[in-house]
């Protein structure tokens, strides 16, 4: 059994960083009598500006040993240096994760993975800070190639200008949905805590990740969440962490259930042949698209036409209202669409002229 699949939900909680011997104390008791997996804790802390509390380093990881010896807990912390691996692993760390700001860095991510040639120690990766799939893959991909067998990815969202939706981190979904896509074997994890930032939040969004299937998840829970020297704000108690996880519904991909199976498969069908249609009727109106672009370059106009896309953004958007759709959905999707329209014709603009066989002039139908 792979060491992040044994518990589905796998849970890992902890505090955003181990403060004292007490606090680190503290919350291992908690958590040592609840479903949880493995116990977090900061202990090297990645701030954005100097002059926060930057972690306690090497007394923080005496606590963690004292900890895991006492409670029977495995524990894990960020490492972001190979000076770092070499301490965690010195002091019996089980699992090592990797911080949002060290994985958008490639060459910083090949010294971690080096420093772990030969040590099979499973490692956790969180998103790096901007949405770039291949980024993260490829940091899952660097500790894969020196031999780490455990590697799961931790989803904590992405950094904006604004937040969406009142949350400190952008949850950007279709970014981690895309990763298990490529790489159905990977255990995904959801880190609600960063993602809102704020732990009224966390319950909603943990049960967001588990009904999309994510594997797991990492809160951070903290003895005194208001009094904690980072991110308090987003902290839970032991107590609150226990009410969230017992609040979770915990879904399966797939159903024994004979009737529910027939009618997802009689639903699907009736998909299949609509999205059949679809496509379609999108290779039509691309060859109209072609037409237009014949017509543009025969009369010498611009490929892009600003007043037509913006009647077409305000037509379709509306009648995506009347609908009940939602009209930033379909202009997202007229976005994409315009975008392979204005591809077409502008490799028409840069094609050789035809050599006029006839004298009809240019092939439209119109
Ligand atoms: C953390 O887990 O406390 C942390 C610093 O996370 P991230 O790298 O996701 O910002
Ligand atoms: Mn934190």
């Amino acid at each position: 059994m792979q060491f992040f699949k044994t518990a589905r939900p796998y849970i890992i909680a902890g505090p955003c960083s181990a403060e004292t011997r007490e606090q680190v104390l503290d919350v291992a008791a908690a958590l040592a009598g609840m479903n949880v997996q493995l116990m977090r804790a900061g202990v090297w802390k990645p701030r954005t500006r100097p002059g926060s509390f930057e972690g306690n380093g090497k007394a923080a990881l005496e606590w963690l040993q004292e900890a895991k010896q006492q409670f029977n807990i495995p524990v894990t912390i960020e490492v972001a240096d190979p000076a770092h691996i070499e301490l965690a692993l010195q002091y019996g760390i089980d699992v090592l994760w990797i911080g949002a700001r060290t994985v958008v860095n490639p060459f910083q991510v090949q010294r971690l993975a080096d420093a772990l040639r030969g040590v099979n120690i499973p490692v956790m990766v969180k998103n790096p800070v901007n949405p770039d799939v291949n980024l993260w893959q490829g940091a899952i991909e660097r500790f894969a190639q020196v031999g780490i067998t455990n590697v799961a990815a931790v989803h904590r969202g992405f950094s904006g200008y604004t937040a969406a939706a009142g949350y400190r981190n952008q949850p950007n979904w279709p970014v981690p949905i895309e990763l298990k896509r490529r790489m159905p074997e990977l255990s995904i994890f959801c880190d609600p805590s960063h993602i809102t930032g704020n732990r009224e939040k966390i319950a909603e969004v943990a049960q967001k990740a588990l009904d999309m299937h994510f594997d797991g998840l990492m809160i951070e829970t903290h003895p005194q969440p208001d009094a904690a020297w980072s991110d308090a704000a987003q902290q839970v108690t032991p107590v609150q962490l226990n009410h969230i996880l017992h609040g979770l519904i915990v879904r399966d991909e797939h159903t024994h259930d004979m009737s529910g199976l027939e009618q997802l498969e009689y639903l699907r069908q009736l998909m299949d042949s609509m999205d059949a249609e679809i496509v379609d009727l999108l290779a039509r109106r691309m060859e109209l698209s072609a037409q237009i672009g014949a017509v543009k370059k025969d009369c010498n106009m611009t490929v892009y036409q600003p007043v037509r896309w913006r009647e077409i953004v305000d037509t379709r958007g509306s009648r995506a209202g009347q609908q009940g759709l939602t009209p930033e959905f379909v202009v997202e999707l007229y976005e994409k669409i315009h975008h392979e329209s204005i591809r077409i014709q502008l490799a028409l603009m840069a094609a050789a002229p035809e050599t006029p066989t006839t004298a009809t002039g240019p092939a439209i139908d119109q």
